[in-house]
């Protein structure tokens, strides 16, 4: 579904080069759960990134479904994102002014879909991991498991095909770590393809494979 071919990352901080992955070439399979491993700074926020056309590479090519990314425009590239690909991140990023359904009906804003029809899908995916008691709530009202339920809610939002998650377990108690992860294995085993970055080496059992990253570069995959 996803083919990343000899792609390099290098920032640029002044005159100096940070070279964050170093020709990386995987591809991810549609309905597959892909876990990315590797010690902080291996380069996994800027292979996920990538991988959900969030950023582009500075070298080298990634194909969505045959489509090399290099010849959409931004604007292509950010409809491809609000379309297919639903994010949830580590900080939860949940504004905080507006309620839990309120939150989970803003990407289908962005697409344009009427205020009616936002409050009967958000209230069907809100439905699948919380109680209604929790739908009128501020996020501040509710737990950080429950804020992270929320944000995975909003991901699915727009019925993505694609679930992107950079450490969305790194605020969790282990409880809720586990429940997010089965979560994914879900949303994974009704089609959906996963990728998740992930320092917790437990989380990884949930995976079909596991991509470990160093150096910017892949040192070792496991099917599992
Ligand atoms: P990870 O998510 O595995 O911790 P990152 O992809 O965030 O790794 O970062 C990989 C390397 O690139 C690190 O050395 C980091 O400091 C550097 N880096 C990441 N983002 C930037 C940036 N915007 N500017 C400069 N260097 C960056
Ligand atoms: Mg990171």
């Amino acid at each position: 579904m996803i083919e990343v071919v000899n792609v390099w990352k290098v920032y640029r901080v002044g005159k100096v080069e940070y070279p964050a992955l170093r020709g990386v070439t995987m591809s991810v399979e549609k309905g597959e759960f892909l876990c990315i491993v590797g010690p902080s700074g291996s380069g996994k926020s800027s292979l996920i990134n990538i991988l959900g056309a969030m950023d582009r590479p500075t070298k080298g090519e990634v194909i969505f479904e045959k489509v090399p990314l290099s010849k959409l425009s931004d604007d292509k590239l950010a409809e491809l994102r609000n379309r297919r690909m639903g994010f949830v991140f580590q900080t939860i990023n949940l504004l905080n002014h507006l309620t839990v359904l309120e939150n989970v009906e803003l990407p289908m804003m962005v697409l344009g879909i009427p205020p009616k029809k936002r409050r009967e899908r958000a209230i069907e995916v809100l439905s699948r991991f919380l109680p209604e008691s929790t739908f009128y709530k501020k996020p501040l009202e509710i737990s950080g498991g429950e804020q992270q339920r929320v944000a995975i809610a909003r991901a699915l939002a727009n019925n993505p095909d694609v679930i992107l998650a950079d450490e969305p377990t790194g605020n969790l108690d282990s409880a809720n770590a586990q429940q997010v992860a089965k979560i994914f294995r879900e949303l994974r085993d009704e089609g959906r393809t996963i990728i998740m970055v992930t320092h917790n080496l437990e989380l990884t059992n949930y995976a079909d494979r596991v991509v470990r990253l160093r150096d910017g570069q892949i040192v070792e995959v496991v099917k599992k």
